[in-house]
């Protein structure tokens, strides 16, 4: 039995034989401080050394192991200075060449003594040979083999994958003395392994297991703790969901009459799928539990305004809202819409970012706090502790992976002694697998329907060697009256770097086309001169805007239908399907321009024909997962959520189902294994610590 103060969680890898400070320093760079650490860190492939190949049979290119007589052993000198070695068994003749070898190997492999080696197979000239294998001497034939394959270990430099299995053995013989608790015992019936079953069969699996399930990562042994892994990763953020909503929030009380007439006055009807959000945030405004809801929507689905009926439905019952924003550019632009929509209702928009400054900070500053101010729209300023509010009520945030869940959740602590209630929106869909680990602490509304009348944009991939033939495609477009984003990216998050690209960029269009209007916009540049230049754009007075990728995010301008992207390769599929989904707004046909250099890898080039194919933001998301993986996908800020010891998404896609079940029913029915679960699966205890 487990006795509680003597947990295998508790026993350090130092009393392992062979255990230094120069070895503790190394597991310690893999997060493993503790024997239990040990034993989760477990191996990437497996070898199989249980059968030995007959000399005849070996294939070229795979992992085998021979055994045979030292028929010759000779080192020569044709280059470089190798040992040769002719081993042979009944049914042929190997070659096994060492290119680094002491005096003491080449004297101990001498002729006539039995040599057992596995490596991998190359067949040179017809005539198998294996390099550097692995052996072993032995004095007769016929010793027993391996009885189980053999465990490759995720390493590091100078630590070799023997010390990996000794300190692994050693650490297994600590399960019979210590079992780690078997904390899903009681919860899911149908699993087939317990933890410490699971355990001995990952780091030394029999025979007889498929080695095709245990490479995939599919095997029920690994299945059993990548769906513990993933339960703890999805309690951790409930927990965090459930310290947010320990603090009541004000009740936001429907008021039917006055959303509809809103609506009314909208020169469109809004589509089902806002309807349904709408709603779903109505029922959450209305309970004292803090609303934490997600708006996922593909591009151009029309989230702003769903956002901004909360936002008057907050104000109608005498509260505040706050509206952040991950740009400048993004936040004057809901600054205009809101605007737009709430000023004919006397209701106030004001706006706060980086640089507003002196007396307009102040007056702004002043009204948010003496509740003169409904609303307010900014940036990252909107943290600042000198921002205070009369009575905040709601906290929207727009594209929601561009900040941290710390940042998220302190704006809405401005609503002391209440918490506000939280809306979400996200940039792009992100895949509903991944949404269920990174958002579990959030609800989920999905607006998966476009505004009637959109028209598909056309994309096409074009070599930047026909760069001038897709410059005066841009000019006479721009000569219609139609305009045109020339988007320049860079692979360094580098603001200097990438404006002098678009600099560059810019002048070089400028050149080959007078006649144009060519703007240019980048992170450089001071809030002020941003302004001018979209507010231009938007008025038509510049046709071509040269811009950097700070216009990726959001911006509305529906009389643009034409996007160059330069260096597409460089960006991910989510980023690029959000850039695109700058044009394609408005009435007319929207085209999209890859424009790329040559040499594009096979990867690359698959990535960019998802995004040609397809404009689904849904489907590109479920892409853009497979090929980059969840950290990506979710941003920097976010990786550390996602950062798994064995589950793999999407390839773990399928257990999330039951995570859903399951996490749920151990919060009813076994609380008390929620910290110990946390405990052994994610280092620092939450989540939230880690972003
Ligand atoms: P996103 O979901 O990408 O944030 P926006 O909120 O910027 O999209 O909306 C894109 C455009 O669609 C805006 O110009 C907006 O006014 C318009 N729009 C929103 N809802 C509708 C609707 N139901 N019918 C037509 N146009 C709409
Ligand atoms: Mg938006």
């Amino acid at each position: 039995m487990t006795s509680k103060n003597n947990q295998l969680s508790k026993i350090s890898v130092g009393v392992l034989r062979g255990v230094g400070p120069k070895i503790k320093e190394k597991l310690s760079k893999f997060g493993i401080i503790s024997i239990e650490d040990l034993l989760f860190h477990l191996p990437f492939r497996y070898q199989d050394r249980t059968k030995i190949t007959a000399i005849a049979a070996l294939q070229h290119g795979t992992e085998a192991l021979i055994e045979g007589t030292i028929k010759l052993s000779n080192i020569v000198f044709r280059g470089r200075r190798s040992l040769i070695i002719k081993l042979e068994d009944k049914t042929g003749i190997a070659t096994i060449r060492f290119f680094n070898f002491s005096s003491s190997q080449s004297a101990n492999l001498t002729t006539g003594k039995i040599l057992r080696c596995f490596g991998q197979v190359r067949h040179v000239g017809g005539s198998p040979e294996l390099y550097h294998p692995e052996y072993r001497i032995f004095s007769t034939s016929g010793e027993p083999s391996e009885s189980r394959l053999t465990p490759i270990y995720p390493s590091t430099e100078g630590m070799g994958q023997n010390t990996w299995r000794n300190l692994i053995e050693q650490a297994l013989n600590f399960l019979s003395t210590h079992p780690p608790k078997d904390l899903l015992a009681n919860i899911s019936a149908e699993l087939n392994f317990d933890i410490t079953s699971a355990l001995v069969f990952l780091h030394a699996p029999p025979v007889n297991a498929s080695q095709r399930d245990l490479m995939a990562g599919n095997h029920p042994a690994q299945e059993r703790l990548a769906l513990e892994e993933l339960i703890a990763h999805n309690l951790s953020l409930r927990k965090v969901r459930d310290k947010f909503q320990e603090v009541k929030a004000p009740r936001i009380k429907d008021n039917s009459t006055k959303i509809a007439s809103f609506l009314q006055s909208l020169p469109f009807k809004l589509t089902n799928a806002q309807k349904r959000s709408i709603d779903e945030i109505i029922s959450d405004l209305a309970s004292n539990r803090p609303m934490l809801r997600l708006i996922q929507g593909d591009v151009g689905s029309g989230k702003t305004l769903v956002a901004a009926v909360a936002a008057l439905l907050a104000i109608i019952n005498k509260f505040q809202v706050a509206v952040m924003a991950p740009t400048e550019i993004l936040a004057d632009q809901h600054a205009r819409n809101f605007t737009n929509w709430l000023d004919p209702l006397g209701i106030k928009v004001s706006q706060l970012s980086g640089e507003t400054k002196g007396t307009e900070r102040k007056t702004v500053l002043d009204d948010l706090k003496e509740n003169k101010a409904n609303i307010v729209i900014g940036t990252h300023a909107l943290f600042q502790k000198n921002v205070i509010f009369a009575k905040l009520g709601l906290v929207i945030i727009d594209e929601q992976h561009r900040f941290g869940v710390h940042q998220r959740l302190a704006l809405t602590e401005k609503a002391r002694p209440y918490q506000a209630h939280q809306l979400v929106m996200t940039a792009t869909p992100i895949p509903r697998t991944l949404s269920m680990m990174a958002y579990a602490d959030l609800d989920c509304s999905v607006i998966d329907e476009m505004p009637p009348g959109r028209q598909k944009i056309q994309t096409v991939l074009i070599e930047n060697q026909r760069r001038n033939k897709v410059i005066s495609r841009v000019a006479a477009a721009c000569r219609t009256q139609r305009q045109a984003y020339w988007v320049c990216t860079l692979i360094e998050e580098s603001d200097a770097l990438e404006a002098e690209a678009a600099e560059k960029t810019a002048a070089s269009l400028r050149l080959a086309l007078p006649d144009i209007s060519v703007g240019l916009i980048h992170g450089k540049l001071n809030q002020n001169e941003k302004k001018e230049i979209m507010s231009s754009f938007i008025s038509g007075k510049i046709n071509l805007l040269v811009s950097t990728t700070v216009i990726e995010v959001g911006v509305d301008v529906p009389n643009a239908s034409l996007m160059i992207i330069e260096n597409p390769e460089r960006l991910g599929l989510a980023q690029l399907h959000q850039l695109r989904g700058r044009i394609g707004r408005g009435n007319t046909k929207s085209h999209c321009v890859l424009l790329y250099k040559q040499p594009l890898s096979i990867a690359s080039k698959h990535r960019l024909e998802v995004i040609r194919d397809s404009t689904d933001g849904f489907y590109i998301a479920e892409k853009d997962l497979e090929f980059r993986g969840p950290g990506e996908v979710l941003g920097t800020k976010q990786t550390g959520l996602m950062m798994f010891k064995i589950a793999q998404l999407p390839k773990h896609d399928l257990l999330l189902e039951r995570v859903s079940e399951i996490a749920p029913q151990i919060l009813k029915e076994a609380p008390h294994i929620v910290p110990p679960l946390i405990d052994r699966w994610i280092r620092g205890g939450e989540e939230f610590g880690k972003v």
